[in-house]
């Protein structure tokens, strides 16, 4: 484009040479300033930023990492630049996945592995990343094309593929066990998978997986009428595995795929999306970043602004033999868990008061703790008039009681039962 357009500055130039006329001559220089005009749009658009070799914290508008790694000086995270060595797995570039995607793509994630069959087309138009030039492209292709341009220090790995085949199975496996990246690293070569698939049978799969290479994982879902969603991290042998707590359709005995009309698809909005993927992606900054605390389930009922949470414990007589591994393991490691809880409490009690960051503090700013403004809200939002109740609970109602070590291993069918009301609540109108 760049030579076609020098070429045809040049032919201009000729021809004014040889026209006599002046009026001929003026419009031969308004096509040429015009051409000069496309020439330097097409330079601003091929403009690419160069890579970075190390996150810096100096606040100029040329560096893009000044806004990220000023949650260290703020005291959010103690080492913003890790997020360089980690590596993390998205399974399905749709709605969610993609701005997941992108989202980590901008905070500076070390890798990002990319899992999609799926090409985009128009109908996609209605949610976030994809613009309507990639219909056509197979979703990794064009998530690779947008992510590099955004930040080119992301390590990308796009796997066109689906992972339910058999052949589609075994590149997924050895592609998360490859530990080129960070040879070093302990387990398989991710430190977290992002499940961002639209249906049973994917998840299962990812599933199947994180049990066998006992992978960390967190589960992401829409609902099909777009108003409702969830988050919810998985440890094997510690939390539910997606087959310890079979959602509602599988476990009534319904096959998923008799529910699919021909003609009529799933509602999507790319609020909700956007929603459940920032959900997923702090979750998963906070997990990585070890800042705040790790939701185990988050949900999301669009029409009542309502988030429900939860704790899940594994099923002792789960249909996954390698998650019946994954438990017995855990309870075996049960003693070792504790004696490094008690050294760190230990630890944690012996450490000195952290020093002052600021000595002199000339605007008076100062911090204000989270939970002391929440239960200020909380008194003054409960009080409510005579004849007046609320309709929905309090956050707190929902608050489970911390789980225990003893609990954990004598789950009994109760609690499935429990989840399965809690969720019928989350999905009713
Ligand atoms: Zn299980």
């Amino acid at each position: 484009m760049e030579a076609e357009l020098k070429g045809l500055l040049s032919d201009l130039h000729s021809l004014k040479d040889s026209l006599r006329e002046r009026s001929h001559k003026d419009l031969i220089d308004k096509i040429q300033s015009r051409v000069e005009h496309l020439s330097a749009a097409e330079k601003l658009a091929n403009a690419h930023r160069s890579k970075i070799k190390d996150m810096s914290a100096e606040v100029v508008d040329s560096n893009p990492y000044s806004r990220l790694m000023a949650l260290q000086r703020m005291g959010i995270v103690d080492n913003y630049e890790r997020i360089r060595d980690f590596s993390i797995a998205i399974v399905g570039i749709g709605g969610v996945g993609s701005v997941a995607a992108e989202m980590l793509t901008r905070c500076g994630i070390g890798r990002l592995l990319l899992y999609d069959y799926d090409k985009v087309e128009l109908a996609n138009m209605n949610r976030l990343f994809f613009r309507p030039e990639q219909a056509g492209m197979t979703k990794t292709d064009a998530a690779v094309q947008t992510l590099t341009d955004i930040n080119p220090d992301v390590v990308l790995e796009s796997y066109t593929l689906n992972i339910t085949t058999v052949q589609g199975f075994e590149i997924f496996m050895s592609s998360l066990k490859n530990k080129s990246f960070r040879p070093d690293k302990e387990g398989s070569g991710v430190d977290l998978i992002l499940s961002c698939v639209d249906n049973y049978e994917a998840r299962m799969v990812v599933n199947q997986a994180c049990n066998e290479l006992n992978q960390t994982w967190m589960e992401s879902g829409v609902s099909e009428n777009a108003v409702s969603g969830h988050i919810q991290l998985l440890v094997p042998g510690e939390t539910a595995c997606f087959a310890c707590a079979p959602p509602l359709v599988v476990a009534s005995g319904v096959d998923e795929r008799t529910l699919k009309r021909e003609g009529v698809c799933a509602a999507s909005l790319p609020t909700t999306m956007g929603v459940v993927a920032g959900l997923l992606v702090q979750n998963t900054l906070k997990y990585l970043l070890k800042f705040g605390s790790v939701t185990p389930y988050l949900g999301y009922n669009a029409l009542k602004d309502y988030f429900p949470t939860m704790e899940m414990k594994p099923n002792p007589q789960c249909s996954n033999a390698a998650c019946m591994e994954r438990q017995k393991e855990y309870i075996l490691a049960k003693p070792a868990r504790d004696a490094a809880a008690a050294k760190a409490k230990m630890e944690a009690e012996e450490s000195v008061e952290p020093e002052c960051l600021h000595d002199d503090n000339e605007w008076n700013i100062s911090v204000v703790d989270d939970d002391n403004d929440a239960q200020g809200s909380k008194a003054s939002s409960g009080a409510v008039t005579e004849g007046l109740v609320h309709e929905l609970p309090s956050a707190d109602a929902f608050q489970q009681p911390p789980v225990t070590e003893e609990t954990t291993t004598t789950t009994t069918g109760d609690d499935l039962e429990e989840l399965r009301k809690q969720l019928e609540a989350l999905n009713a109108d």
